[in-house]
């Protein structure tokens, strides 16, 4: 049973997570938004279109409005979050590690996205996940948030250097990232 809520749930929050990288790069509103759109002709989706996986299988593939071919992002976030989760689970039960992963796992959601849709990696979405990881640590215990500083701070030294040195096949995106995940994991 815990694994068919942790499945729905999953495929909820990663489609929802699909839009952000999708739309957020694009300042499109998303948030404040009652139905969803296609994202070609901008006509509003019927609920069977918005249900993940069924209506990517359902529809061949396609939209259901204008007949024009769906990314396979969608469906291979969709069919990937609940997998990860449900492991995710076995793996930690709902230790404090499995929900950190969880919350990593939807900054990386939402950076793939805009990554691969628009070779973008939004600063404010980087900003936000900082902001809420170090009000976590620091609401956990001082130490601890210090000690993830440190981490930050070694981070950035090592990964400015690295794309200062080696540069080949960095962006400043990907160095942005490493470092933001310097601070979250433990050392
Ligand atoms: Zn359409």
């Amino acid at each position: 049973m815990i694994y068919f809520i942790l499945t729905v749930y999953s495929l909820v929050l990663a489609s929802f997570l699909h839009v952000v990288g999708m739309n957020y790069p694009l300042r499109k509103p998303f948030l404040r938004r009652i139905s969803s759109e296609c994202d070609y002709c901008g006509e509003k989706l019927l609920t069977i279109h918005l249900l993940p996986v069924v209506s990517f299988i359902l529809l061949k593939g396609r939209t259901g409005c204008c007949n024009q071919s769906m990314s396979w992002s969608y469906f291979i976030v969709e069919i990937l979050a609940p997998i990860f989760v449900c492991i995710l689970y076995k793996v930690y039960g709902l230790e404090n590690s499995f929900y950190l992963y969880i919350f990593i796992f939807s900054l990386l959601l939402i950076l793939y996205v805009s990554d691969i849709f628009y070779l973008h990696i939004p600063n404010l979405i980087l900003f936000l996940y900082f902001i809420s990881c170090a009000s976590y640590y620091g609401y956990v215990d001082f130490t601890l948030l210090l000690q993830h500083t440190y981490q930050l701070i070694l981070g950035i030294i090592v990964f400015i250097g690295i794309y200062l040195f080696v540069r080949k096949g960095f962006g400043f995106g990907d160095i942005k990232l490493l470092i933001l995940l310097c601070f979250f994991f433990e050392f």
